[in-house]
This record gives structure tokens, sequence and C-alpha cells, in this order.
């Protein structure tokens, strides 16, 4: 069985003056365990496809599904984590990573345990007591990172969680997050605009072309790279020619998507 169905999937945006649409006919699959990446231009619908598989928005057509359930329903059982940490900046690193049990109501002693362990883990010890201001950019995504994993969610969607980071810092938490979702045998969908960074966390990446957004290639990472670290295969002798091809794909892309918009 296939863990995750994307069906078919188009959004239309409908504003009092203008229709977009911002995704059409996007179907994919995604197994168990598996870490995917959306790659594309600005505006090709990529945060627009995380929030309907997330089950926040309703697609103006097509289907989600998680397990053979539709994703509208399991919502809680989906983990989204975002550029910006949205960290509550007047509760502490304890209170934010355990709002999630909280509101669910899950707030039991094992899950507490399980989550304050998983901040050690991801090198976080000691931070509990402070504030979100205390901590660094890159230690803030730590915590966001905690936080969405601490529900235990069975789908993690992660919507350019690193770019706001420096780059010696996004390429740690590179490593850091491709070990624990390796660890914890977690399925994940990441969006990036970033090529390099698709290459060294994914299995598969999906390149989409805007307007409308739709799923124009697709690049499977070669088998020898997946037991690698992000920083590993970025040092691949492999890798260059890869980032290559994939540069020159959404080059292309983004030379159409500007002839289209330039004004007549
Ligand atoms: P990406 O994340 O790839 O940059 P988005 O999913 O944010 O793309 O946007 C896809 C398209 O849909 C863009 O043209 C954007 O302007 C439009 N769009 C996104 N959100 C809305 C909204 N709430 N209302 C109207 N149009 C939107
Ligand atoms: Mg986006």
């Amino acid at each position: 069985m296939t863990y995750l169905t994307i069906k078919n999937i188009n959004h239309t945006y409908f504003t009092k003056t203008s229709a977009t649409t911002a995704l059409s006919a996007v179907s994919l699959e995604v197994e168990e365990g598996e870490f995917i990446s959306f790659l594309g231009p600005s505006g090709c619908g990529k945060t627009t496809l995380l929030s309907i598989i997330a089950g926040l928005i309703e697609p103006t057509s097509g289907s989600v599904t998680l397990e053979n359930k539709p994703v509208k329903k399991i919502r809680g059982q989906i983990g989204y984590m975002l550029q910006q940490d949205y960290l509550f900046p007047w509760k502490t690193i304890e209170e934010n990573i355990l709002l999630g049990l909280k509101l669910t109501k899950r707030l039991t002693e094992e899950n507490t345990q399980y989550t304050l362990n998983l901040l050690k883990q991801i090198g976080l010890a000691g931070v509990e007591a402070l504030l979100p201001k205390q901590l660094s950019g890159g230690m803030r995504q730590r915590a966001a990172l905690v936080r969405t994993l601490s529900t235990k969610p069975k789908l993690l969607l992660l919507d350019e969680p690193f770019s706001a980071l420096d780059y010696q810092t996004k390429l740690k938490l590179e490593n850091l997050v491709s070990e624990t979702l390796t660890r914890f045998h977690k399925t994940a969908i990441l969006v990036t605009h970033d090529i390099g960074e698709a290459i060294a966390m994914s299995d598969r990446i999906y390149l989409f072309s805007s307007q409308p957004g739709r799923v124009y290639k697709t690049f499977i990472i070669p088998e020898e790279f997946h037991t690698l670290s992000p920083f590993e295969v970025r040092n691949h002798q492999a890798y260059p020619e890869l980032f290559q091809t994939i540069w020159k794909e959404l080059e292309s892309l983004e030379a159409n998507t500007t002839k289209h918009q330039t004004p007549s």
C-alpha cells in the first residue's frame, strides 16, 4: 500500500477580482520512510501543496490520503514546520516544545520525557527554562523541530526550514535533521529552492514549474547517496553533475516564467 497518495490536485485561489490557479494536475506518491523534496521557482505552488497535504487547505479538486485516510481527518498526525520558528516569545523552550502535546491532550509523563529527551538528542540540553530570544536562529529551529516531532507525526512537512539561517548553521542543521528523521524512520517532505539541499537530503526530488504549478520533472537520487549525511553528499564526486543537471532545468523554467511575466 502506498503511504501518501496525492491524486490529481488542482487548486485555484479566488479573490474578488482575480483567480490564480496555483496547482494543476499534481499527482505523486510517497512511501513510508522516504524523504522527498519539492523544488521550484518562487510562486510555483509549493507552499500551497504543502498546506493541502497538511489538510489545512481544501483543494479545488483532487485528493490527498495518508494510509488511505483523507488528510483532513488526521491533521493531528501530520507535523508542519515553517521557515519561521513560530515559537511563542513569552513561553520558555520547555513550554513551547510541549505545546503540541498539551493542545492535543497528550501531555502524559511518557510523552513529556520523550520530548525532553529529544531536546537533549538534538543538542539542546539545558535550554529548557530559557526564552526563545535567548537562543540563536539555528537553536530556535532545532527547538521547533523538537516541537514538531513531539507528537510523533506520521508525516513531516518542512517548508524552507533552513532558509533564514546562515550557511554554516544550515549545513549543520541539514545533517542533524536528516540523522534525526532517519533514526525515527520518519516520512518527510521538504520544500526548498536550494538545489544542493534537495540533493543532499532527499531520496527523490520533484521539480515544479509555475503558472500553474505542476510537476515538471522527477529526479531519483542515486542509492549510494542515501547512506551518506547531507554534508558528505555535497562532497561526493557525483554531486556536481547532478547539481548541474537540475540547475539547467531550473534555469530554463525560470527563463520561461520571466518571458511570461514581461509586461507588454
Ligand atoms: P511557493 O510556495 O512555491 O512560492 P505559493 O504556494 O505560496 O508558492 O503560491 C502559489 C501561487 O498562488 C502564487 O501565484 C501566489 O501568488 C498564489 N497564492 C498563494 N496564496 C494565495 C492566497 N491566499 N490568495 C491568493 N493567491 C495566493
Ligand atoms: Mg512557499
